[in-house]
């Protein structure tokens, strides 16, 4: 049986994000989202990241025998939403790591001394991680489950005595150019479809035959960024290959449920954002006398902005648990991936919303409520589309409700 009520050690720990991101990150968001370089901008924010990880939120994910927090999926949502409350592309940016760590729950013995120990022994505050699979012919090809060999991964990964030669691009990568470990997505087995072929290697930045290419300038999110990442015949050895050659797809499948329910928490912190700002500008605007929230369209409007948030809340919260929890879950947890969908769509209606409540203010740039409405608009592509979850959670997904 699950339980909503957080433990103290939950309670102490969603205290400490609310903190941090109020105190240390706040002050520099405004400034960073307008740096019209995204490298500069992350000149803006590299010193909270730094301070952030310095304070352990990057390896929350790692279980307390190998030095670390020993966070769950709950504990991944509570940092998701409070940082997410703050600022979007921050959030994501810090939990790419701590869900790529967590990756490595599966891993051998020696992948978590080797790749788990340097973030743990980190004292600077450097080690960020990412997660790296997109490539230009469609994100949505990477979770491809079809039976033709064409579609899928096409970054290749052939055996070079005991390694692999990778060779190919991805773009879109959240920490690409910052990441001190990254894990990417490599065809091992082109002769077999996506499902079957696909394996995930860790490395180190400094690896021969890996550069970063474009950074590219978003919409919203400004505070993390994305690059282009190329591969010229990088070498890696066999051991840092995450499960048997040409049975990797699992990964993909983790990195997605993990992502969508934590990209879902961030929108729950935006939205909440976004709802608090407008319920104080409706108790505070005055308009023939009174009040606008004493008007019922504007306080229905609340009533429902606070619904959508709070029954996205409860479902994120029950998916952590199942994700937590998966024999118990019976398959609950793939559904993360439709939490996400719905909380692009939670915090896209909300932050619309809030906007109309600030009335003209609300389309001027500048105000809290336009960047809001700009990041949480990067939901519905981020982690796959609509479609792409719908299509598989149909396919594999559909079973009785007990
Ligand atoms: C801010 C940000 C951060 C990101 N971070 C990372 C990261 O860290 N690592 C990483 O590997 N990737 C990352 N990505 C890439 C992201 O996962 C992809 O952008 C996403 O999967 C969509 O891929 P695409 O952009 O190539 O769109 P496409 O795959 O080209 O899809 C475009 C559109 O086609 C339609 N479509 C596609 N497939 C179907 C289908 N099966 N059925 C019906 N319609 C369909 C939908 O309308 C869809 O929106 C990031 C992207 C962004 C914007």
């Amino acid at each position: 049986m699950y339980d909503f009520t957080l433990t103290s050690e939950q309670k102490a720990f969603k205290a400490m994000c609310r903190n941090f991101a109020t105190k240390e990150l706040a002050p520099i968001v405004g400034k960073a989202d307008l740096v019209p370089d995204p490298k500069d901008a992350w000149g803006v924010v590299a010193p909270v990241m730094n301070k952030a990880l310095k304070l352990g939120l990057g390896k929350v994910g790692i279980p307390e025998e190998y030095g670390g927090g020993g966070a769950g999926m709950v504990e991944t949502m509570i940092l998701a939403e409070e940082f997410g409350a703050v600022d979007y592309g921050f959030a994501m940016s810090l939990w790419v790591t701590t869900t790529a760590t967590r990756l490595l729950l599966n891993g051998t013995e020696a992948q978590k001394k080797k790749w788990w120990g340097p973030t743990i022994a980190d004292e600077t505050g450097k080690y960020i991680w990412a997660t790296v699979s997109t490539e230009p012919p469609g994100g949505n090809e990477m979770m491809c489950p079809l039976p033709d060999t064409q579609m899928g991964i096409h970054t290749s990964a052939i055996r070079d005595g005991k390694g692999y030669r990778i060779k190919g691009q991805k773009l879109f990568i959240t920490n690409g150019g910052e990441a001190e470990v990254l894990i990417v997505n490599a065809r091992t087995r082109p002769d077999l479809p996506n499902a079957q072929g696909c394996n995930w290697f860790l490395f180190h930045k400094d690896t021969p035959g890996f550069s970063v290419g474009r950074y590219d300038s978003k919409i919203g999110g400004r505070l993390s960024t994305n690059t282009e990442l190329f591969f010229d015949d990088m070498w890696v050895p066999e051991e840092d290959m995450i499960g048997e050659e040409g049975k990797g797809f699992w990964v993909i499948e983790r990195i997605y449920l993990e992502n969508s329910l934590t990209l879902a928490a961030t929108c729950i912190g935006v939205a909440r954002t976004a709802y608090n700002y407008a319920l104080e500008h409706a108790r505070n605007r005055i308009i023939w006398g009174k009040p606008i929230i004493e008007y019922q369209g504007t306080s229905t409007r609340l009533v429902q902005m606070k619904l959508k948030i709070e029954t996205l809340r409860a479902l994120c919260e029950k998916l952590a648990w199942a994700l937590d929890n998966p024999a118990e879950a019976e398959g609950l947890d793939k559904l993360t991936k439709l939490a996400k969908y719905y909380s692009g769509q939670v915090v896209h209606e909300v932050t619309a919303d809030a906007a109309y409540i600030f009335g003209g203010y609300g389309l001027m740039k500048g105000i809290p409520v336009e960047k809001l409405i700009r990041d949480g608009l990067l939901t519905r592509v981020v982690e796959g589309c609509v479609e792409a979850n719908e299509w598989m959670t149909a396919q594999y997904d559909l079973k009785p409700i007990v």
